[in-house]
């Protein structure tokens, strides 16, 4: 239950060695978007697009595929994708569109569907939900304290950000790698992450993330039919390659116990806060 419904989980990276090297992890997200917008199952992607200002990522609507590798690599930053699916339909005049997000972003676009009070003519266009796992998240301001505080690292500077094995690592432009333990940036974390529930964005077509997979491949979750069939056609044209996920303590194992731990933290959570009377959101 705590991992939702999905019809297959597998461990996979892409072949493509040059995006591979853009991506984050296994690069799922943006070499399904690109299968996607070919196949013509979007005809665009709201993706996090890097701006001026370093690490703080702005919404976009990306067409083509290089936009879409251009925001490739996560930003552990609030970036609210929801607000620019509306763009995407009214001013972009798209029929089918995809969206990246975590378990918030993806559970908005959900519940929009179910209820389209003020949405008009938009949930019929959502075509494509891809899901990133998702234990907790920062405002600007606070992965910018963190890098720059306890990393010691100019964040104009930061080349990749990465959290494996309790570690918040930092890779800097001049081949630097900076580590410091996950516990010490949860000061940071945004309260509402504390609620959250949902490791691994059970509300997409497809849900992928670093967590039961070794490094550089993905863990890799389809969950519907729209999604085990785009999965399904970036196999069958060599965009990714496949192996079963370990069933043991650094595969399965660990995806269950992370996505236990958070589900319990939120119960706890809403626990304290409704006893001193705050309101919570479910
Ligand atoms: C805040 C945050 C926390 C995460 N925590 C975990 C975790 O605890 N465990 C785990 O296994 N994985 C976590 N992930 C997911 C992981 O870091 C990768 O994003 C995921 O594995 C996809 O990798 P990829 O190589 O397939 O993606 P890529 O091909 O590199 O594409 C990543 C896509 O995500 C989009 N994106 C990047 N940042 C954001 C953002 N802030 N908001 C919305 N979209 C964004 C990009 O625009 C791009 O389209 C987290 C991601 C984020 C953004
Ligand atoms: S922990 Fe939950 S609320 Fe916070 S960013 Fe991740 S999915 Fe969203």
């Amino acid at each position: 239950m705590v991992l939702g419904k999905y019809t297959d989980v597998m461990t996979v990276r892409a072949t493509d060695k040059a995006l591979l090297r853009q991506s984050q992890d296994g690069g799922i997200v943006t070499s399904l978007f690109i299968q996607a917008l070919e196949n013509g199952v979007i005809e665009g992607a709201v993706v996090a697009m890097p701006t001026d200002e370093p690490w703080n990522p702005q919404p976009y609507v990306a067409t083509t595929p290089e936009e879409i590798i251009a925001a490739a690599g996560t930003k552990y930053v609030l970036c609210p994708n929801v607000n620019m699916v509306k763009m995407a339909a009214r001013e972009y005049g798209l029929d089918k569109i995809g969206m990246v997000g975590m378990h918030c972003l993806t559970y908005a676009v959900r519940k929009m569907q179910l209820y389209p009070f003020g949405a008009r003519h938009l949930p019929n266009r959502m075509a494509l939900l891809l899901g990133i796992f998702c234990t907790e998240n920062f405002h600007y301001e606070g992965i910018k304290a963190i890098v720059e505080e306890l990393h010691r690292v100019n964040i104009e500077q930061v080349k990749k950000m990465d959290v494996s094995k309790g570690k918040m690592i930092v890779s800097t432009t001049m081949g630097d790698r900076v580590e410091v333990p996950v516990k010490l940036t949860h000061n940071y974390v945004q309260p509402g992450c504390f609620v959250c529930p949902d490791l691994t964005a059970r509300t997409a077509d497809i849900s992928t993330g670093s967590i039961g997979s070794p490094d550089g491949w993905s863990t890799v979750m389809p969950r519907t039919q729209v999604g085990k069939d785009l999965f399904q056609s970036a196999v069958d044209a060599g965009i990714f390659e496949t192996k079963p996920i370990d069933p043991g303590k650094f595969g399965m194992e660990m995806l269950t116990n992370l996505a236990q731990k958070k589900w319990d933290r939120s119960v706890k959570t809403r626990q304290e806060r409704a006893e001193i009377g705050l309101p919570n959101p479910f």
